[in-house]
C-alpha cells in the first residue's frame, strides 16, 4: 500500500456532522419541555491551555443551542471552597452538566472534587458510579474522547465487531474506558461499533511492536510524540491517533503520520482527527443530562 492509499479519517468535518444533528435534537428537546441544557464550567487558575479548552466548550455550546456558565476561581482556591461551588451546582435546577477543567492546581485533591459532582451531572463520565455504569454494559454517560473515537471509526465505515483493536495506553480518562466500551455488546452506533476483541497496551508491556501488528485497529494514546511508526502497525489497519503533543513543530499526535500513512489505510491526523469529537460528545452528554434529569422531575 502506498502513502496516498491511507484514507484520512476527518474528524473536524464527523464532528460537524454531529454537532448539526445535536443542534437539531437540542431545538426539539427545548420546544416539547421549555428546558434549554446547561452546562457549568469550573476553572480554577490560569492555566493557558485550561482557558483555551473551556472557551471552546463554550463556542461549542453555543453552535449546538446549549447554554454554559464559566465559573473562574483563582489558583489559590481551597478545597472547601470548591467543594462549596460544586454543591451549590449539584443543587442548581438550572444547571445540567457540571465539568471541571483538569488540571486542577497543585494542592487541591482532584479525586475527591471529581466524587463530589452528582453522578447525573458528570458529564465527563469520570465518577465511580458512571464508570461503573459503563463497565456493566449500561452507560449513562459515554466518557467524551473514546466515545468521539468510536464515532470516528463507525461513521468512517470501519466495523469492529470480532476485529483486533490493540490500544496502546491505560489511562482512566482514554484507554481503560476506550476498552471498555469496545468490548461491550452494542454502542449507541449500533453492534457493528462494539463486539471487538481488544487488547490494552502499556508501558510494562513486552514486545508492543509484535501485539500492535496483529491490530485491525489501533489506538494510540500514549502522550509521546509520533511513537508509532509503519512497522508497528498490519497493512491495511485502521490506525487513530489520541495523542496531543506540543513540540517545536507544533501540535503532533502519538502516531508518525507520514510513516504510517505508507501501510494504514485509514489514519486520523492531529490536528482535526480525535480532537474536535471530545468536544462534541461533551455537548452530546450535556443534552443526555437535562433529559434525564427533566424526565426524573416529571416523575416527582
Ligand atoms: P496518560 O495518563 O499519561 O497515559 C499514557 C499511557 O501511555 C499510560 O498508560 C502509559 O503506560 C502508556 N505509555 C507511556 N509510554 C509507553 C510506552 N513506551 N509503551 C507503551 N505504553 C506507554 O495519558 P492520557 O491522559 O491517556 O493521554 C494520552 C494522550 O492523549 C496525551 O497526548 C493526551 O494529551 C492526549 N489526549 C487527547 C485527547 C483528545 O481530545 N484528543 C483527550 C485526552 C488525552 P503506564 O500506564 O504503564 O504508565
Amino acid at each position: 500500500m502506498s502513502a496516498d492509499t491511507a484514507k484520512i479519517m476527518d474528524g473536524k468535518a464527523i464532528s460537524q456532522e454531529i454537532q448539526t444533528e445535536l443542534a437539531s435534537e437540542t431545538s426539539q428537546f427545548t420546544q416539547e419541555t421549555g428546558v434549554t441544557p446547561c452546562l457549568a464550567a469550573v476553572l480554577v487558575g490560569a492555566d493557558a491551555a485550561s482557558e483555551v479548552y473551556v472557551r471552546n466548550k463554550q463556542r461549542a455550546c453555543e453552535r449546538v443551542g446549549l447554554s454554559s456558565q464559566l465559573h473562574k476561581l483563582p489558583a489559590d482556591t481551597s478545597q472547601k471552597t470548591l467543594l462549596d461551588l460544586i454543591t451549590e451546582l449539584n443543587n442548581d435546577p438550572l444547571v445540567h452538566g457540571i465539568l471541571v477543567q483538569l488540571p486542577l492546581p497543585a494542592g487541591l485533591d482532584s479525586t475527591q472534587i471529581l466524587d463530589s459532582i452528582n453522578p447525573e451531572k458528570d458529564v465527563d463520565a469520570f465518577h465511580p458510579e458512571n464508570v461503573g455504569l459503563i463497565s456493566q454494559g449500561r452507560p449513562r454517560f459515554l466518557p467524551c474522547t473514546p466515545h468521539g473515537v468510536q464515532q470516528i471509526l463507525d461513521r468512517c465505515g470501519i466495523e469492529l465487531s470480532g476485529k483486533h483493536v490493540v490500544i496502546v495506553g491505560r489511562s482512566e480518562i482514554v484507554g481503560k474506558p476506550m476498552a471498555m466500551l469496545l468490548v461491550n455488546r452494542d454502542s449507541t452506533r449500533g453492534p457493528q461499533a462494539a463486539n471487538a476483541t481488544v487488547t490494552i497496551c502499556h508501558s510494562r508491556t513486552t514486545d508492543l511492536a509484535a501485539i500492535t501488528q496483529t491490530a485491525d485497529v489501533l489506538i494510540a494514546a500514549i502522550g509521546k510524540a509520533k511513537f508509532i511508526t509503519a512497522d508497528m502497525v498490519k497493512p491495511g489497519a485502521a490506525v487513530v491517533d489520541v495523542g496531543i503533543n506540543r513540540t517545536a513543530e507544533g501540535l503532533v499526535g502519538d502516531v508518525d503520520f507520514d510513516d504510517v500513512s505508507t501501510v494504514a489505510q485509514h489514519i486520523t491526523p492531529v490536528p482535526g482527527g480525535v480532537g474536535p469529537l471530545t468536544v462534541t460528545m461533551l455537548m452530546h452528554n450535556t443534552l443526555t443530562a437535562a433529559r434525564i434529569q427533566t424526565s426524573n422531575a416529571a416523575v416527582e
